[in-house]
């Protein structure tokens, strides 16, 4: 048998001679929010397709397919979300139901008709067959496996019925559902791109449901069928597929189309084990989003969840990944969520792979959102852009996510600072009297300092802190205090400059108030 596990192998597994075209897709049931391990497989497929298909001379194509044939699990709005969150993340699609395409529609509830003609042919064909067992009878045969201990799975009821029978009850008005006519014996054998060739035993696997008694495909007669009308050249989807794949390989044959390669690809698990989930605090794409993650900084955490280049390079851009990426080096081996790695990957994007001016259009959102600044546009034409702006040259090396700009940049944003304690004021190995004397000092000699100057601030305070007879430290850091309500900021003289003079006049008016209050003259 061929290895298959070589990356040699796999290389030709994924691209074979005489392919030129790679089509692909996602196909998710809007049935709720988009977790991030759809979103990393979204990722791959973009990078396959446009990535390592077009630098190996072929064409690419991604396509996404809404599967919405579950109604009882349909949630509204749930498509619409999901694009978004694929838009937020900078992963477009070539065909799709907002865009359209040569396959049109990508909306399986709009493409009814190719299922039934699909059922029908494998009717006739034999591979299918009508079952009447009533959801009470199906029950029965479950409890019935239950009680003696054998695996639950239907119990090929109909499978037998002769044309006669069927049709007294087709007569009768009964209603049914279709089922393969899954073989008993053999094996259904298929090749993974990443796993290598996969063998089932026949008569371990069920004869499911095609057809539902509402008309609906189950997921396994639509996919196929999708699959090979979109020409889908890739089947990529996660692992929990994989003990139903055989289902498909047998309607492929069945219905005489031609095999895709299937790519099942790794899951991601949560640090405590088990499929990520809510529990681990996120597993939801708009969670990262809200939580202040950068669609970059996301990405490249996930290409690099089960996927190396050399084993250390750590940052890549979306143009880095699809100059780099081949899916034959994605490891089928689940990989655990990291989060204090996403969170430093995050803080470094913030600090050193994005503009200062970036970096402000992304915190004003989240600014307007908390308040901090008035509700307005949500770009560079906001009037206090300026003011974000400033803030962000100033702390863009300390930011970790853009939910902290609110709390970090107040004291630059608000007139009114948050209030702390008069001790802060008074550094260490100094009386609060003294403490006081330096911010009446300060607040004296304010008037004569021009702060749009850094190195004529930071001489005058130098110069004030000698007559005083302190050192320099001791004096900066109430003014800090003062200006900020905070022991720790930004550069002093860069902060003074940014809170402007009449707001560190007030706000020094403010500390030696509260000083004096505790530590009356
Ligand atoms: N609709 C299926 C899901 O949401 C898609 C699986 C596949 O990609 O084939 O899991």
């Amino acid at each position: 048998m061929t290895d298959y596990h070589s990356p040699e192998a796999r290389a030709a597994v994924a691209l074979p001679p005489g392919l030129d075209e790679v089509r692909v897709r996602f196909a998710p049931s809007p049935t709720g929010s988009l977790h991030i391990g759809g979103a990393r497989l979204v990722m791959y497929n973009v990078l396959f397709a446009h990535g390592q298909a077009k630098r190996a001379g072929k064409k690419g194509a991604f396509i996404l397919r809404i599967e919405d044939t579950d109604q009882k699990r349909f949630v509204e709005g749930s498509a619409q979300g999901l694009m978004d969150g694929l838009t937020w993340l900078g992963l477009g699609w070539d065909e799709g139901p907002d865009l359209g395409g040569p396959y049109a529609p990508y909306v399986q509830s709009e493409r009814q008709h190719h299922y039934r003609e699909a059922a029908e042919q494998l009717l006739a064909s034999g591979h299918a067959y009508r079952c009447f067992c009533t959801p009470e009878r199906l029950q029965g045969v479950r409890d019935d496996q239950v009680k003696r201990n054998l695996p639950p799975g239907y119990d090929r009821h109909c499978r037998d019925l002769s044309v006669e029978q069927v049709q007294a009850k087709l007569d009768a008005g009964e209603t049914f559902v279709v089922r393969i006519t899954f073989p008993l014996e053999g094996e259904t054998r298929f090749i993974d791109l990443l796993r290598g060739e996969i063998v089932f035993r026949n008569d371990k696997i069920e004869d499911l449901v095609l057809l539902k008694s509402d008309g609906y495909p189950t997921y396994h007669l639509a996919v196929v069928v999708d699959d090979h009308e979109m020409d889908i050249t890739h089947v990529t989807r996660g692992p929990e597929w994989i003990p139903t794949a055989p289902i498909h390989v047998q309607l492929y044959k069945a219905l005489g189309y031609e095999m895709p390669i299937f790519a099942h690809m790794p899951l991601i698990l949560s640090p405590s084990g088990g499929k990520l989930s809510k529990r681990d605090g996120s597993a939801a794409l708009a969670d990262f989003r809200e939580r202040g993650y950068l669609p970059e900084a996301l990405l490249n955490y996930l290409a690099l969840l089960g996927w190396s280049l050399d084993g250390k390079t750590e940052f890549f851009t979306m143009d880095d990944l699809l100059e780099h990426f081949t899916i034959e080096r994605v490891s089928a081996a689940p990989s655990t969520f990291d989060r204090d790695k996403l969170d430093w990957l995050n803080q470094q994007w913030i600090n050193h792979h994005i503009t200062v001016d970036d970096l402000a259009a992304r915190v004003l959102p989240f600014l307007i959102e908390a308040g901090t600044i008035d509700d307005g546009p949500r770009d560079a034409t906001h009037p206090r852009f300026q003011e974000v702006l400033v803030a962000s040259s100033l702390l863009k090396d300390r930011i970790r996510h853009l939910t902290e700009a609110p709390d970090l940049m107040s004291y630059f944003l608000r007139d009114e600072l948050e209030p702390y304690e008069a001790a802060m004021l008074v550094p260490k190995k100094v009386e609060p009297e003294a403490a006081l004397a330096m911010l009446v000092a300060v607040r004296d000699a304010l008037p004569g300092i021009d702060l749009t100057s850094h190195d004529a601030t930071e001489a005058r305070l130098r110069g004030l802190a000698g007559e005083l007879g302190v050192k320099a430290g001791q004096l900066f850091m109430p003014i800090r205090v003062a200006v900020t309500g905070r022991t720790q900021s930004p550069g002093l003289f860069d902060t003074l400059a940014a809170i402007g003079q009449d707001r560190v006049r007030d706000r020094l008016d403010h500390a030696i108030a509260l000083l004096s209050s505790e530590a009356p003259a």
